[in-house]
Order: structure tokens, then sequence, then C-alpha cells
């Protein structure tokens, strides 16, 4: 049977192609409209292009451009054309390319047209057949050459654990690793999400994410098209442009950062956001704080969950009642929520023992969602799996008594200080609650006696003064002394990627001689 996730997505266009698909919001505010017909006959005439390639099987296509509608028809045609599609982070520099291009190997390179000239030098001097521009306003050679093609296409056949993407991880602990995922992947992802968050008629998506991630690309783009919803596509996040549109829309996904940046409109009300059935958030924690500070504002508790390149998405917090867990239906705050339906999650110690509710370790998971193994890194694939199968995330975190997982931070940032673990997570939560903090990073650097000794590096509020031996203070009459920073420092601001995750290995470089 043909499981190539185009034709599932294509199953869902709704029966009048002629309505409108994605409103597409310009930098002048004015804006563009993709019907459902465009959508499908622009990403037949790109697969056609890339068909008449003749490219081998399992062929990667890779792809650094703006976001633009066209660059999702891109997606969708790789998809249709039965190649693999491999999404490159826009910020990425020469040097960052020139890693990604020689390990993926890709057939096709589309890149945007300024970086034409060092792209293509690249590209061609490793073997790379064929690169092609696209712009963010219908320019460029891909477009020019897909207009020879015809805009009818049937979607090569694929089996469900056929490759579909390659997405890098985000290079948050260490070098980026390209996770393979198959069109079963992502299909089933997509079918489970529809139902948890209760997909309906009348739904209509904010996109405002990059769509270099799992979070924009999988997440968001899939679940509109396979509930055959429109989206109001944003090419970059402006919070006032998208609060302004709260009203004409139903579901708003985004990471933390772009709340607080909302929150930080004194428009934003429970009026503007009447309209809206369902905030989710994701990608990196969200400070308690501001579940709290969107709920004040909007009515609306923000909904958690929690995923990652190498599964898609793993834990949600309820949407409605989950007879699974005692028909719960409350979303909860720092936590992220429940294993969705089909994947399994478990918290195993160090030494690999089961561990009970309540009790902190590593977070392991199983599914039909969890991906087939890192790009070329047999071994490195192995490693992150037990002898049981299950993945092993990374991340540490624990199942409290009524069912909801809370993540506590990663195992590569647990700090083991004299021989005791301190997981940053839980200090964090502590400052971050003290007087005049705004958010906070704990980070564990290295000690003549203890090995490693954790240290805080904090951002006041505005306005604030943040005494860091008086922080220190305060946490030694809260916390046992092992786990209470032995420095503090205050900063402007947390050194962040894209998605906005905290870039912890920086900091790490930066204080690592602190003690030494
Ligand atoms: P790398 O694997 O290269 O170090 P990365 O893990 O940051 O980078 P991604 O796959 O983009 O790359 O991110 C997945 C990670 O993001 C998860 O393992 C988890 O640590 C974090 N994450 C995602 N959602 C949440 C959430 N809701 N709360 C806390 N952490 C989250
Ligand atoms: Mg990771």
């Amino acid at each position: 049977p043909q499981a190539n996730l185009f034709s599932a997505l294509r199953a869902a266009f709704p029966k009048q192609m002629e309505q409108i698909a994605v409103e597409a919001v310009g930098p002048d505010g004015r804006s563009l409209y993709y019907t459902w017909a465009d959508l499908d006959r622009g990403s037949a005439r790109m697969a056609n292009l890339l068909q008449s390639l003749q490219l081998p099987e399992g062929s990667r296509i890779a792809v650094q451009v703006e976001k633009s509608v066209e660059a999702m028809m891109l997606y969708l045609a790789t998809l249709r054309a039965g190649y693999v599609f491999l999404p490159l982070n826009t910020a990425y520099q020469g040097a960052e390319m020139e890693y990604f291009i020689s390990d993926a190997e890709p057939a096709v390179v589309v890149c945007a047209p300024g970086n034409f000239g060092w792209v293509s030098k690249l590209a061609f001097n490793r073997g790379v057949g064929h690169v092609y521009t696209l712009g963010t306003d219908r320019t460029g050679t891909l477009l020019e050459r897909a207009a020879h093609h015809g805009d009818a296409q049937e979607p090569v056949a694929r089996r469900a654990d056929d490759l579909a993407a390659i997405l890098y991880t985000s290079g948050t602990t260490g070098r980026s690793k390209g996770a393979m995922l198959t069109h079963g992947n992502l299909l089933t992802n997509a079918a489970t999400l529809k139902v948890y968050w209760g997909w309906q008629e009348g739904d209509v998506l904010i996109h405002a994410l990059p769509i270099f991630h799992v979070h924009g690309l999988f997440v968001a783009i899939h679940g509109a098209l396979i509930n055959g919803s429109p989206m109001i596509w944003f090419s970059r996040f402006e919070p006032a442009a998208v609060i302004d549109r709260f009203k004409d829309a139903t579901v708003f996904m985004g990471v933390p950062t772009l709340y607080v940046r909302m929150l930080a409109d004194a428009r934003l009300d429970r009026e503007k956001a009447a309209h809206m059935r369902l905030f989710i958030s994701g990608s990196a924690p969200m400070l308690i704080e501001t579940f709290r500070a969107w709920r004040r504002r909007t009515g609306h508790a923000i909904l958690e969950r929690y995923g990652m390149s190498e599964t898609i998405m793993l834990t949600s917090n309820p949407y409605a009642a989950d007879p699974r867990f005692d028909n719960q239906d409350e979303r909860r705050g720092g936590t992220v929520g429940f294993p969705l339906p089909g994947v399994g999650v478990r918290v195993q110690g160090d030494d690999g023992q089961p561990l009970g509710r309540g009790e902190i370790g590593n977070i392991q998971v199983q599914g039909p969602n969890v991906f087939k193994g890192y790009w070329r890194m047999p071994e490195k694939t192995a490693e992150e799996f037990t002898a049981d199968g299950w993945f092993k995330t990374g991340d540490v975190g624990m199942q409290d008594e009524r069912g909801y997982f809370s993540i506590v931070g990663r195992s590569k940032d647990l700090i083991i200080s004299g021989g005791y673990n301190v997981y940053p997570a839980e200090v964090e939560g502590f400052i971050n609650e003290l007087p005049g903090v705004d958010e906070s990073a704990v980070i564990g650097v290295p000690h003549p006696d203890f090995g490693e000794v954790g240290v805080a590096v904090i951002v006041p509020r505005a306005g604030a003064q943040i005494d860091g031996q008086a922080v220190i203070d305060t946490l030694r009459a809260q916390l046992a002394h092992f786990k209470v920073p032995k420095r503090c420092y205050v900063v402007d601001s947390l050194p962040r990627n894209t998605m906005g995750k905290v870039q912890k290995k920086l900091l790490r470089d930066q204080y690592a001689r602190e003690f030494a």
C-alpha cells in the first residue's frame, strides 16, 4: 500500500480546492493568498523537476532558504518525488554548511539567492550535481525550472519505513547529528496529534516558527495540512502582528521565548485571545512564571509538550480529559504532560534499573514515532538504544504520582559535585522564584576539590538589582548545600539559539576557568 506521507496529507485537503490554504503575511503587512490547488500544483511542478533529474533512490535534497510558502512546497515536492528532505538552519555559515554538505552528501542543494556564490562553490566541490536558488519573493532558479514542468504528479510509492527526512539536531549538547525519519514516523505522529489536540473543522493555525526544525516543519505544518486547515503564515515572528491575528485563528504554536515576547506587549488581553482555541509550547522548557502570566492575561492555559528531532512528539499535556490518566484534563505548567497514545515513556536509573513515580532518572522512549537511526553513525545509534530497544533521549526527568512527566534537565548537563548529583533545572527553579530574577542557568564548571561545582548565571528583571552573594545565602536556607551554586554571575541575557534553547555549552566554556 502507498505509505507516502504526502498522499495522506493530500487526502485531507478540502474538496473545494479553490479555498485559501495559506495567507502569507508580508513584511509590509500585505498578504499573499495560496489556495489548496496552488499548494498541490506548485509542489507537483517541483516534484516533476526533481524527478526529471533522475537522482538515485534515497537522494537527499538539502535546503537552506529563508521561510516562504514555496519552501514548504519544496518540502511537499520532495516527499512526492520520494526523496529525502534535509532542512538546514538559515543561520549556518561556511564551516557549518561544509560539515552538513560533506556529511549528508545531498544530490541537490537549494539556497538563498544571495548565498549562491559561496554555497554553490562549496556544493560543487563536494560533488553535488544541482544547486538551485529560492528567494522569499517567488524568485530564484528553482521556480524558473519548475515552471517548465507539469502541474500534476502521482506521488512515488513509498513504504512506511522509507526515509522521508533527515533532521539535524540543534547541536545543544555537541555536534549536530542527522536524525533519519521515515514516512511512517511522521504520519503516525501527525495522526496522533490531530486527535490528541482536538483538531477540528474551522481551525486556523498561526504559523510563525522557522521551518528547518521539527516544531515548525512537522508539528505545525502537518497539523494544519492533515486537518485540511488553513494557515496564517508569518515569515518572521512579530509579536504585535501575531497578536492582531488571534481574532482570525484558533491554534498557535510557539517556543517559550515567543510567549515571553508577546507578554511584553501591553495590548495582549483576554479579548485579543478570545477567538483562540489552543496555545501550544515546546522545544525548550517554559518557565512556570510565563505559563501563569499567560493564563492571567489571556485566560488560556498553554499546553506544553515535549519532543525531539529523533522522535518528533513524545508527551503532551492534555487538551481534553485523558481517560488513561483518570480523566485528568488539567494542563500543568512546568510539566510536559502524558505520553502520547502509542508512545512508551519510562524512567531508568543510571544502572538500568526501572524507577518509580517521583524518582528522577533517564527518560527512554519507544514507539512508531522513533527514528531509524543517526545518519551514517551506526555506533552512535547503537549506543543510544537500550538492549531492549528503547531510545535514550538524553533528557532527565520524572513522572509524578498523577502521571505527568517533567523534564529536569539533560544528562549531559547533570552536575556531579563531590559525588552528588545536582540537577540544574531544580536549582534554576528556586532561583527563578527569587524577587528581581528574570531567568537563570545553572552550569557545572571544573573544580579542583569537588571535580565539578555548579555556578549560576542570572538575568535580572528590568530595573532590578541582584546581589549574587544574597542569592547564595537564600538558597542555602532552601536547598541541600551541595546543590547551592558556588558563585552567581549577573548578566544581561542568556545565549540562545533560534529555537530559544539556552546554549549551556557556551556558558560552560565561558566560565570553565573560574576555579582552576
Ligand atoms: P542536540 O541533540 O544536538 O544536543 P537538541 O537536543 O537541543 O540538540 P532538538 O532535537 O532540536 O536538539 O531538541 C530536543 C530537545 O529539546 C529535547 O531532548 C529536550 O531536551 C528539549 N525540549 C523539547 N521540548 C521541551 C520541553 N517542553 N521542555 C523541556 N525541554 C524540551
Ligand atoms: Mg538532542
